[in-house]
């Protein structure tokens, strides 16, 4: 069953065309790497997929509903590359992450809410931090404090947008463990942005590569596979995303 079908996609910024016709289907349980150059349009494609930017042409739908008129935000947690602490500020770590337990309106956090909060946070490996001001925050703390709260409300489909660029290596590691621990024994839908399309074979199933449109969008045998892959990569780099699946 597909959870996120998008049809005949285009997105602009003023009068600049970002993609035109795209069109794909992600599946419940799929572990999707997203990735290609700089300035393709990744980030712009998963916000239209959220309604945070609006689309010019075709249409979205999340769970079967026209994103026009899904509701359910809270099935779906998103780290953005990008954000703007001051909606947050000042707030400690714990209240932060609280948020994601709350989709649109307004409520009384209880004290199973914290303990979720508690929850996520350790997941990250990151539960001293909880009583911390987010301004006191390195870098890599505030990105696991944003995956917390995309976790936090037990999401069906995570979808992070190159989570863990301020993050060391053995963070990250730990962090890749997480999410296929999700995927694998949880079943969440993942969608994760990647610049590394080299190690992106290492822990998601499909590859995603985008380039103001989708070059390739299968399963890493798939691609190792194809000889359009071959004559658009080179050999050497196609061998390179293959090795490492
Ligand atoms: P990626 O995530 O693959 O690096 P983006 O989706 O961020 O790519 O950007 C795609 C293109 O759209 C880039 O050329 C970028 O400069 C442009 N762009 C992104 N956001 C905006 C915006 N808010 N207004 C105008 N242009 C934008
Ligand atoms: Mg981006």
């Amino acid at each position: 069953m597909p959870v996120i079908e998008v049809k005949n996609l285009a997105v602009k910024y003023e009068d600049v065309n970002i993609f035109l016709d795209v069109s794909f289907a992600i599946e419940a349980g799929d572990y999707v790497a997203l990735s290609g150059p700089n300035g393709s349009g990744k980030s712009t494609l998963l916000k239209a997929m959220l309604n945070l930017v609006k689309k010019d042409e075709g249409e979205v739908k999340l769970f079967n509903v026209p994103i026009e008129s899904f509701l359910d935000w809270n099935r779906i947690g998103y780290v953005p590359q990008k954000i703007n602490l001051s909606p947050f500020f000042p707030a400690t770590v714990k209240e932060i992450v609280a948020l994601g337990l709350v989709s649109k309106s307004f409520v009384r956090f209880k004290k199973e809410d914290y303990e979720k909060v508690d929850e996520a946070l350790e997941m990250l490996g990151i539960l001293e931090l909880r009583d911390k001001n987010i301004t006191e925050l390195s870098g890599g703390q505030l990105q696991r404090v944003l995956i917390s709260r995309a976790l936090v409300g037990d999401p069906e489909i995570l979808i992070l947008d190159e989570p863990t660029t301020a993050l060391d290596p053995e963070t990250r590691e730990r962090f890749f463990e997480v999410l296929r621990h999700l995927n694998s024994d949880k079943g969440v839908t993942i969608i994760l942005v990647t610049h590394d399309t080299g190690n992106a074979g290492r822990y998601a199933k499909k590859l995603m590569y985008f380039d103001r449109k989708i070059i390739f969008f299968g399963t890493f045998d798939d691609f190792c596979k194809s000889e359009k892959m071959s004559d658009y990569f080179g050999y050497g780099s196609q061998h390179i995303i293959c090795h490492r699946h």
